[in-house]
């Protein structure tokens, strides 16, 4: 089937379209087809380029077992009854050992298995050390060209990846329970500043009212520079959908924020900007890795050591060889825009 008539399916709301393009995204941007993107991959991004920015992208994060998959589900099902269209990434950190990812599919999404417009995927890390899928913002491309209205990121809090989730989303939410020191670890992981939006999930619980006096103490210190924006904190019972409402009003009122103040342009450009490096710097490293490059920088390398050339003029020459010629391919032109079935 061609890219073209899958993107168009896809836009006209065919789920196994949408399902289709998210694995080839996945597996084109995993070094399948070389590491800075499969020939179908870079078809399909050119293919949905103009489509981009329309959907709104939430991330949520927190520490495992705090209520993510719970809140995204009950996130999902208000936004459905305002109509919106929702699609959710699930980020697993996937095991060293097997591959694979470790949560599996969350049992609690499976309430919107049905609704065509409701779109779930769990992404495994790979070999992406520490972070986000590698292919986590091309996947958001992809269900933002298919006519997502949102797209909801959820990672677990382990690590780096709070913060690319920050870089990623427009509005970032974090969640924390009472009694699990979330505050404190979340202050000391620094991701009290990535957060525009704090839920104080398990409100039900013992300690909720003193873990929202911790965290309204700590938002109080941290620096929120001259943004205008003061993270507001939801007190939620996401199992039983309480506060869900006010936590839908809270990110529409961050919406408008964003809009009204240049940040929403300011942010999405500068995820546009990670984008680009990323795959660039991958592209760069594939060269380096892959001959002639390989043999050029093991020649550069034999007269570093020998101390005929400085590191830096060495640099600058694989730096050339590199970008001087490369893959007719990777130029625009495309040899062939058909994807396998
Ligand atoms: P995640 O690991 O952050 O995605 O957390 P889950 O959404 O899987 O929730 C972990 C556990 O907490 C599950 O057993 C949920 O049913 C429970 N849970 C989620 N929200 C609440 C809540 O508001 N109150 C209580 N008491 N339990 C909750």
């Amino acid at each position: 089937m061609r890219v073209g008539d899958l993107v168009d399916r896809a836009r006209g709301g065919d789920p196994r379209a949408v399902a289709r393009l998210v694995s080839i995204v996945e597996d084109g941007a995993d070094g399948a087809g070389g590491a800075d993107g499969s020939a179908e991959l870079r078809a399909i991004m050119r293919a949905i380029a103009a489509a981009a920015g329309r959907a709104r992208v939430l991330g949520l994060t927190g520490a495992p077992g705090v209520g993510k998959s719970t809140t995204t589900s009950a996130l999902v099902r208000a936004y459905r009854r305002l109509g919106k269209r929702v699609g959710v990434l699930a980020i697993d950190p996937s095991s060293p050992f097997t591959g694979g990812a470790l949560l599996g599919d969350r049992v609690r999404m499976q309430d919107h298995a049905t609704d065509r417009d409701v779109f779930i995927r769990s992404m495994a890390t790979r070999g992406h050390l520490g972070g986000l899928a590698s292919a986590t913002p091309q996947a958001l491309r992809v269900l933002d060209a298919a006519g997502f209205d949102l797209i909801m990121i959820e990672t677990v809090g382990v690590g780096q990846a709070e913060v690319e989730i920050a870089s990623l989303a427009d509005t970032t939410l974090v969640l924390v329970a009472p009694g699990m020191g979330d505050a404190i670890q979340a202050a000391k992981a620094g991701i009290l500043e990535i957060g525009d939006v704090f839920v104080l999930n398990k409100a039900d619980r013992d300690g909720a009212q003193q873990a929202v006096r911790d965290l309204r103490n700590m938002i109080a210190l941290a620096d929120w520079g001259e943004t205008g924006w003061k993270p507001p904190i939801v007190s939620t019972v996401a199992v039983r959908g309480e506060g869900i409402d006010d936590l839908v009003a809270r990110l529409d009122a961050h919406a408008a924020w964003l809009e009204s103040s240049g940040e929403l342009a300011r942010r999405r450009q500068a995820r546009a900007l990670s984008e680009v490096a990323a795959i660039a710097l991958a592209g760069l490293r594939a060269r380096m890795g892959g001959l002639p490059g390989e043999a050029r920088i093991g020649q550069l390398a034999e007269k570093v050591a020998a101390g005929k050339l400085d590191p830096y003029s060495a640099a600058d020459e694989l730096i050339a060889s590199m970008t001087a010629a490369p893959p007719a391919a990777r130029l625009g032109r495309m040899p062939a825009d058909d994807i396998q079935d």
